[in-house]
């Protein structure tokens, strides 16, 4: 976790407040520890909301572990890109290590009846961790990233290991039924005897334990969302942002540097839809926010490299005087300037080529009280839920971009207003609260 503003702490910081719990975790700088971590999370020690344990790391850790393993390795290969993980027999030791460290420090805290619930790909050997030490509580895990088929998992030597270690736990949630099935498939290959006769084939019982699977699509504090956009510094931000547009159509994009996230693919989609459709030419501008993620990473360095270079080649190829197709922007937005550019924008573009959920889409369908239209990538989780009412594309096919584009253009008011107002229902009803209390509830009954 490297800022308090990310969705897991949106979604873990009201559940700590009113169930009192610890937060044990890492704050995402080097030797980070307890004053850090109570910063980023808000806590002050006159009145802690609950108890915070940091696990420190050393920047060799730091390296190794997570910009290594976690970003390096279990990343590219769970996003499915076979051809960009490193084998790197260093990142692995090191991973091993922090797990340990970190199911010490919780083993160091915990009471006999708590539950303990891991989050991420980060810590997956956690649970087997604290079995070895004896602990005998329920444990739970959430994957926030997609779980990859068998036949990636496959490729990297340590995914049997990966996998029994999983099965320590007594629940494992997916963010989709795809990710889940996935998981299972690999348990089946990996601890063949956790399928015996008796625990059938959706039910593997590990050591004695019967592990739970489950789909829990995580989602956004929607009622928090929809009330931030009518401060005034949003509707002052949104009338700037309107002013400049004119009449022209707004496409935005928002994602962190990251190559899963299709932005080249949608820079293709966007020029195609330029060449085919002469009418979009002058009339829509497509505003893409890049927020700097990961740079240490070569993989993220090329892949803004390729971005940069698009923007450029398609605001020469198709720009004028008056007009530039796309604005690229490789920065961060204040909450407010978000929510701003959420309330403008006629169109959110998002087109990664594999996403655990995706919360941007979520957090345009409330936040966009007019009437946008969301193009969505099939393979983000989010299309499970907003699969009807968005615009589904397949970012590898330019073709498919290209007509969403057009499509949403043309639009009428009345099927936009129908759509967004579908997918915000959607987004309220199943809000982060639902996704935590659903998890817990099956935690609950594990073990
Ligand atoms: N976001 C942010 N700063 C920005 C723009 C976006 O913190 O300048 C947030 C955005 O509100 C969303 C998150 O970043 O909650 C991105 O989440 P998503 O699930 O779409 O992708 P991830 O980055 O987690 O892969």
């Amino acid at each position: 976790m490297s800022s308090a503003s990310g969705g897991l702490v949106t979604a873990m910081d009201p559940v700590l407040r009113r169930r009192r719990g610890t937060w044990t975790g890492w704050v995402g700088a080097p030797n980070a520890g307890q004053d850090e971590l109570s910063r980023a999370l808000g806590s002050t020690p006159a009145r802690p909301p609950y108890s915070l344990q940091a696990v420190p790391l050393s920047a060799t850790e730091e390296d190794l572990f997570y910009r290594g393993f976690a970003n390096e390795v279990l990343w590219p290969l769970f996003h499915g890109f076979s051809d960009r993980w490193s084998s790197e027999p260093r990142y692995w030791e090191a991973y091993r290590t922090v797990n340990r460290r970190f199911a010490r420090s919780l083993a160091s805290t915990v009471s006999w009846d708590d539950l303990i619930w891991v989050h991420d790909y980060h810590l997956m050997l956690t649970g087997k961790e604290l079995r070895a030490l004896g602990l005998n509580h329920r444990l739970a895990f959430f994957l926030h990233i997609p779980f990859p088929a068998l036949e990636h998992l496959e490729e990297m030597p340590w995914s049997g290991e990966l996998v029994k270690a999983l099965c320590h736990f007594d629940l494992l949630g997916f963010q989709t039924n795809g990710s889940r099935s996935n998981f299972l498939d690999a348990a089946r290959h990996f601890v063949s005897d956790a399928f015996t006769e008796g625990s059938g084939d959706e039910h593997p019982i590990f050591q004695g334990r019967t592990i739970r699977t489950g789909a829990f699509p995580i989602s956004i504090d929607a009622a928090a969302f929809s009330a931030d956009t009518h401060g005034s510094l949003v509707t002052a931000m949104e009338r700037e942002i309107r002013a400049e547009m004119g009449d022209r159509t707004l496409i935005l994009g928002v994602d962190r540097l990251d190559y899963s996230k299709g932005i080249p693919e949608k820079l293709r989609g966007f020029d195609l839809a330029l060449e085919r459709h002469p009418e979009l030419r002058g009339s829509v501008l497509l505003k893409q926010l890049v927020v700097p993620s990961r740079d240490q990473i070569p993989a993220y360095k090329e892949t803004k490299g390729e971005i940069e270079a698009s923007v450029r080649r398609i605001n020469e190829r198709w720009g004028t005087q008056a007009w530039q197709p796309v604005e690229y922007l490789y920065d961060s937005w204040s909450r407010s300037e978000l929510l701003a550019h959420y309330r403008t924008a006629d169109v959110a573009l998002i087109t990664p080529l594999n996403d655990g959920m995706n919360l941007v889409a979520k957090e345009y369908a409330v936040a966009n009280q007019g009437s946008g239209v969301i193009i969505l990538s099939a393979f983000a989780g989010a299309a499970q839920e907003l699969g009807t009412d968005a615009l589904l594309v397949d970012p590898c096919e330019p073709g498919s971009v290209a007509m969403a584009i057009f499509q949403a253009f043309q639009m009428s008011p009345r099927e936009r207003k129908e759509r967004m107002e579908r997918a915000r229902t959607t987004v309220r009803t199943h809000d982060v609260h639902r996704w935590v209390e659903g998890f817990l509830a099956e935690a609950i009954c594990a073990g």
